[in-house]
């Protein structure tokens, strides 16, 4: 761990200064509510499980059984989860106007969960689905019922499949990816929270920030790609560098 109060200071000082701040979070904010990430070493998800098989379209359309068995059991764990001291701290942010709000990775919904107002959802969330046809909607759980019953989840109007609103390897981004992405060039300070930044296009906020002269504060367990772009970096967990960081600010 390379924490120390000089730098917990300087994370305070530039959420002080900053007009427009923006937290940018990946699985790793979640990994302390229980919710296992992808790719920390050893206990991250792909460490036992095929994401092309789970996580991309091809599987979703060619193994529709298999995807739906693996996103059950990661339902059992997402519907239980409840937000953290991270989730906590950046809606509190929010709230004393230094925050204006929380761009994220992660399809949890634990971030609007936690009270943060607004929050892109980069990559959609589990919570409601549709069918791939017609886009009409369904909760998730509607749509395991039907997965369980069938195998394959039909819509009720026109036969189409139904799937979660998460965005699989491989299929187009969201639109409040791209309304997130429009906030950047105002944006001063990005915290980094919690991400590997190997997921692309996600991970090009970072150096659209740096590129528009906003500052980047990045906080993980491990060292990533772009840390070199960062003008502070903490290698720590996150509760330990939030929990000094919510009793200064
Ligand atoms: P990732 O698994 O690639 O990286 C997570 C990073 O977080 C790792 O580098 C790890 O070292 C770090 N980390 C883990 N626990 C931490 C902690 N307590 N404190 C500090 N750092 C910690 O995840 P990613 O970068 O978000 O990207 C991949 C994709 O993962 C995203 O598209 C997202 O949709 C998906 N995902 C989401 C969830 C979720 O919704 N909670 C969970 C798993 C994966």
């Amino acid at each position: 761990m390379d924490l120390n109060i000089e730098k917990i200071q300087h994370i305070v000082d530039l959420l002080q200064e900053a007009q427009h701040a923006w937290a940018f979070t990946g699985a790793g904010v979640s990994t302390e509510s229980g919710i296992p990430d992808f790719r920390s070493v050893s206990s991250g998800l792909w460490e036992n499980v095929d994401p092309m098989e789970v996580a991309s379209v091809e599987g979703f359309l060619y193994n529709t059984p298999r995807f739906y068995e693996f996103w059950h059991w990661r339902f059992g764990i997402l519907d239980t989860a409840e937000p953290n001291i991270t989730h906590h701290w950046l809606a509190s942010l929010e709230q004393k106007e230094l925050l204006r709000g929380v761009m994220t990775q992660n399809i949890d919904g634990l971030h609007r969960k936690s009270g943060s107002q607004t929050v892109y959802e980069l990559h959609g969330c589990y919570e409601q689905g549709s069918c791939i046809k017609c886009q009409s909607q369904y909760t998730i759980e509607q749509i395991f019922e039907r997965a369980q019953q069938e195998g394959k989840p039909r819509c009720d109007q026109c036969e189409g499949l139904l799937k979660p609103n998460v965005t699989l390897f491989g299929e187009s981004l969201p639109a409040a990816f791209y309304e997130a992405f429009s906030e950047l060039a105002q944006c001063d300070l990005l915290l980094v929270l919690g991400t590997s930044l190997e997921v692309f296009p996600a991970a090009e906020m970072v150096p659209q920030v740096k590129q528009h002269g906003g500052q980047v504060v990045l906080i993980n367990a491990e060292s990533t790609g772009m840390d070199d772009l960062a003008d502070v970096v903490v290698h720590s967990r996150l509760k330990d560098v939030v929990q000094p960081l919510s009793e200064m600010i």
